[in-house]
Formats: C-alpha cells, structure tokens, sequence
C-alpha cells in the first residue's frame, strides 16, 4: 500500500492524511509535538526534527515523504532522502525559507517583487530606509508565518530593533491580494486552481472569495506566473502563490511550496480539492480536474468557533483547542459574494 509521509501534523497535514486515505493510501505524520491534530487521523511518530534515526525509520516506511510547512529543518530531510524521494524537492524548501533566497529566484524567472534590501544591522536598516522610502516593511528573512516577525516601518523615527537577518520591503500599493494554487504532476503537466481574492487582517488571512474581482487577463497572468514558478523548481506538488495586484500588473508576495489556507474553499467548489491534488502528485498519480463548479467564499474561524454555524456552508474544524488568533477551522458557502 502507499503510505504519504507528512513531516508535520497541524490541520493542513491533517487535511492531507484525510485525502490520502480517500484514495486507499496510507498517511504517516511525524511531529515533535505531544498530540498533534493530524495524529488523530493518521499513524503517527513522535520525534523531534534533529532526530535523525527516527526520521530515518519513519522515512522507511513511506512510499513518499511531503511536508506541510516550508520551514522543515534541512537536518530532517537529510535522514529522509536516503530512504523516501521527498516531494516538492529541496530546492524549493531553499528558496522558501529565506526571504531573499526567494526574491532573488523570482527576480531571475522575470517575475516582479516589492522593492527590497537585505538588512542585517541598526545601520544596515537606516541606510535601507533611506534608499527605499516609506511606508516600508521590515520583516525576518526566516521562520516569520502569518504576519509574525514583521514591523511596518511610517517614520524614521520608529525604527524597530533588527533582531535577526531580515528584509526591508517596500510597501506596494495594492488594489487588492490574490493567490493562485496550482500543481504540478511527476510527469511535468499543470493545473491551476482559480485565482482567489484574500483579506488579511492582522497579518493572518481572513477570508477568500472566488473568482477574485480582477479582469480575465490578470486571472491568466496570475495563473501563467504560477506556472512559471512550478516549472523553474521543477516541482512535484501544490503550490500557493501570493500576489498583490498593483496598479502595473501583479506582484509576488511570497510563495509556500505545500496546501495553502488561501485554497481551502478548493474543497467544496471543486471536484478535486487542493489536498487531493497534492496527494495525487507526490504519488506518481495523474494530476486531477481543478476546474471550479461554483463560485464560493471561504472565511478562516480564528481564536474561537461560533456557536451557531450556517447549515448551508461546508465546515471544516481541526480539532484544536481555542486560543486567541490561532486557526480553528473554516467554513466555505458556495456561490455569491460576501
Ligand atoms: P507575508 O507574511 O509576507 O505574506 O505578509 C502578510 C501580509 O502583510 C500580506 O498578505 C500583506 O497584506 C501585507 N504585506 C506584506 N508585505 C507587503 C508589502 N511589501 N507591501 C504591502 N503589503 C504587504
């Protein structure tokens, strides 16, 4: 039988565990946490990322080994390769995990990012300051994730502290945020999901509608850029790519090489869903349909679930406990806008 590794077992590993085992595939999470959300619907191996010889004897028992975040230590995947080809590959963890690791690639594939400079010191920030103007955005080159380890800088009289190697942004004005999900099968071929339209707040997504409110020939750049990215890190696996629509055309934001947040509404306006299709493609499989049957709007629950959900909406909970701004689950409803 295929078994799916998954390094990492938060609610998108968990979602993964649950696709694969749909379609009669095994699912095996490894976390260092005590009882994370995806154990409950998957075999499971408790171990921390450094230890090599568990990650070895997990990595033995799958056919494949994934991941659900970008920040997956390069310790774990080192006693993984030996035993399970790791999908997407390691090129595309490098370039995510480091801000201008990634800016730099995207540059070099012809694509537009914010104007930025590497800062690494209180000097460093005031010259970078200087040369890109504000309002800028000062944010770590690693490990910041939903808005975390980012200071938006207005004056120059604000400077945050400069506590780790970081990246000075300039803000572009954007009109509005929109990603594309899109995979790319072992054999090369691409499917892009629909461009969705996101709002923010506090730096965590909110909400995502479908079609995002752009004309058709942005829909096409965003999903052409999408493409373009895939085909460059010769990529096995779902992507999510960020981008600001600016008053010139689309810039990229960031992209995450797993399922993204911003495709969850996947799941109940098409037939194959993003997790699906990720599953479908680090197995060898052919990529699925990703065309989308209804319009849908999907909103993040965060901190807390109401206690009275639309009957009409599709509800997904993750089995956490509640904390403030931490994710809970989403609810999607198909067709309209919000
Ligand atoms: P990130 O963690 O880089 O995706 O940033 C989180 C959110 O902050 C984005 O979705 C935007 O709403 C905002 N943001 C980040 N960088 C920029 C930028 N250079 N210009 C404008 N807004 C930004």
């Amino acid at each position: 039988m295929t078994t799916i590794g998954i390094l990492g077992g938060g609610q998108l590993g968990r979602m993964l565990a649950m696709a694969a085992a749909r379609l009669g595939m095994r699912a095996h999470v490894l976390d260092p946490g005590e009882a994370p959300v995806a154990s409950e619907v998957a075999a499971f191996t408790r171990a921390s990322w450094d230890d090599a010889e568990s990650v070895a004897a997990f990595a033995k028992a799958c056919s494949v080994v994934t991941y659900e975040f970008e920040n997956v230590p390069a310790a774990a995947l080192d006693a993984v390769e030996p035993w399970a080809p790791v999908r997407p590959g390691r090129r595309a963890l490098e370039v995510s995990q480091d801000r201008i690791h990634e800016k730099a690639f995207l540059e070099g594939i012809g694509l537009r990012v914010a104007p930025y400079m590497a800062v690494d010191d209180p000097d460093a920030l005031a010259r970078a300051v200087a040369a890109l103007g504000m309002p800028a955005i000062l944010k770590t080159r690693r490990l910041g994730y939903d808005g975390r380890g980012q200071a938006r800088i207005d004056a120059p009289d604000d400077l945050p502290v400069v506590e780790a190697p970081s990246v000075l942004e300039g803000v572009v004005p954007f009109e509005r945020e929109v990603s594309v999900i899109a995979a790319r099968g072992l054999d090369g071929s691409v499917v892009a999901y629909d461009p969705g339209e996101n709002v923010h707040e506090g730096g965590i997504l909110r909400r995502t509608t479908v079609p995002a409110a752009i004309p058709p020939a942005l829909r096409q750049d965003a999903v052409l850029i999408a493409g373009r990215i895939l085909n460059a890190l010769d990529y096995v696996g779902v992507i999510g790519v960020e981008l600001f629509v600016g008053r010139d055309g689309l810039v990229v934001n960031e992209i995450a090489p797993r399922v993204h947040n911003s495709g969850h509404w996947t799941e109940a306006a098409c037939v194959v869903d993003q997790f699906e299709q990720h599953v479908r493609a680090v197995a060898g499989w052919p990529l699925g349909d990703g065309r989308r049957h209804s319009d849908a709007v999907m909103e993040n629950l965060i901190g807390e679930i109401p206690l009275s959900l639309d009957p009409a909406a599709k509800v997904h909970l993750y089995g956490k406990s509640p904390r403030p701004g931490r994710k809970l689950g989403h609810v999607t409803r198909l067709g309209g806008r919000a």
